[in-house]
């Protein structure tokens, strides 16, 4: 990065690339030349498989979507103190709903009267700096915050009953699993899991109070004193996938025929990272499970940004539909593709998202300006190179290609109008919101 300009000097500009010296380099040239003039003859399509959207499928006949949003909020004099302000949002909405809003010009007051309607948010806060928690130590102050954070009494607990549920899989009846082994956040032993149900326990070897949410490892992210904005992202994410999961295990719960006929959509990919994906074996034995019995859930996460999105936008003008009108086509990348082509990655040490993802990258080209990244789930991991490569590997794809042109959006490009809406709900400070339990009335 250059110099910034200050007062007296003027900044440096950003050098061009033709004073390098190592442009006497062969290879050097040959990227310097690529980037100044591309050679649009030399992209060719990827070898991967299409498919056309089945055009007979029926669309789903709700839809849930989830989001969240992070601040970071200073404050002046002195000290300076930071926070990081995490909201998050679950709405729902239907397709006929989406159908009665004017896509080029929605009315802002319809869109509040849905929102508020139907719309449910989440809103905790984390201190970064110079802030102290009093009367407590920092790390069992910051592991209290996060466990009572997750049980929100304005949600009713209901993400924290869910993260319950994901934990000890108590869609198994009959089954009382413990809750995955982790490790006591402060003295560090390997508990081998909590038991079935409970909430809080003693740790066997320094007697500290353990919280079920200590299982998913937030603590980490924190230094000695402080809170990291790291802290807060991650919370973030866990959060608005429990968000999603609680309209799923309510409908679980209460009613499978509305179930299968719903869509969740998430705002971003099916994946938990690092100390989060000890999460990931039991959300894909909740969906394999689901399925075994003949209950399709239809998940989907729509990546916007990223390696896919760049990857997919730089060769879409080869594939088809190149005209309008022409059928949708989709296709699911293997994970021998994405290694070889999209990361580059030579003998990877594991198989391709093996840990950490509970959705498989779908790319579909809607028209021929609607591009879509999307994550599907297989139910259990598919552990072969050459898979994901059949429509029947993705849980619900046809009736998920066959909704989304009911809910694209034609204000931004590769939009879907339910993730647009509850984005907006989840990066406003305040917006009035329904009850838990309103958000499922009225589905039969
Ligand atoms: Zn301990």
């Amino acid at each position: 990065m250059p110099y910034q300009a200050g007062q007296r000097l003027s900044g440096e500009s950003a050098s061009k690339l033709g004073h390098l010296d190592v442009l006497n380099s062969e290879f050097v040239n040959q990227v310097v030349e690529q980037f100044e003039h591309p050679d649009a003859s030399s992209i060719t399509s990827p070898d991967i498989d299409w498919f056309e959207v089945d055009k007979f499928a029926r669309p789903l006949k709700y839809i849930f979507a989830s989001d969240g949003s992070l601040q970071h909020l200073a404050s002046s004099g002195n000290p300076k103190r930071e926070v990081s302000f995490v909201k998050t949002a679950l709405m729902r909405i239907d397709p006929t709903k989406i159908e009665q809003i004017d896509p080029d010009y929605p009315h802002p007051n319809q869109l509040r009267k849905l929102m508020s309607e139907s719309a449910q948010h989440h809103a905790t806060v984390f201190p970064v700096k110079n802030i102290r928690i009093h009367g407590t130590d920092w790390l069992y102050g910051m592991r209290k915050l996060i466990y009572d954070s997750f049980r929100d009494p304005q949600l009713d607990g209901e993400p924290y009953k869910t993260l319950k549920w994901v934990v000890y899989q108590k869609w198994e009846e009959g089954t009382k699993s413990n809750s995955p082994a982790f490790e006591c956040p402060e003295c560090y032993a390997e508990l081998p899991g909590m038991k079935y149900d409970t909430d809080q326990i003693e740790c066997p070897e320094c007697q500290s109070v353990i919280f079920l949410t200590d299982i998913i490892g937030l603590h980490m992210e924190m230094s000695e004193d402080s809170a990291s904005e790291t802290l807060a992202s991650a919370y973030m994410m866990i959060h608005e996938t429990m968000m999603l999961f609680t309209a799923i295990r309510y409908l679980w719960q209460k009613n499978h025929h509305v179930l299968k006929e719903t869509l969740f959509l998430k705002d971003g990919p099916l994946t938990l990272r690092g100390q989060y994906s000890k999460l990931v074996p039991n959300l894909r034995n909740f969906i394999s499970k689901a399925k075994s019995i003949g209950v399709t859930i239809h998940l989907c996460g729509q990546e916007k940004t990223g390696k896919f999105v760049d990857f997919f936008k730089g060769y879409a003008h080869l594939v088809e539909p190149l005209e309008k009108g022409a059928p949708s086509r989709f296709s699911p990348l293997t994970h021998k593709f994405i290694h070889s082509e999209v990361q580059r990655k030579r003998d990877p040490k594991y198989p391709y998202g093996f840990r950490t993802n509970y959705g498989e990258k779908v790319l579909l080209k809607q028209s021929p300006h609607h591009l879509f990244v999307l994550n599907i789930p297989t139910g259990q991991y598919l552990d072969n190179e050459n898979k994901p490569n059949r429509r029947e590997d993705l849980i619900g794809v046809d009736r998920i290609m066959a909704t989304i042109p009911k809910i694209l959006s034609y204000r931004h490009e590769s939009a879907l109008v339910p993730i647009e809406l509850v984005n907006g709900i989840a990066s406003l400070s305040n917006y009035p919101s329904a009850t838990v339990l309103k958000l499922f009335s009225g589905l039969e």
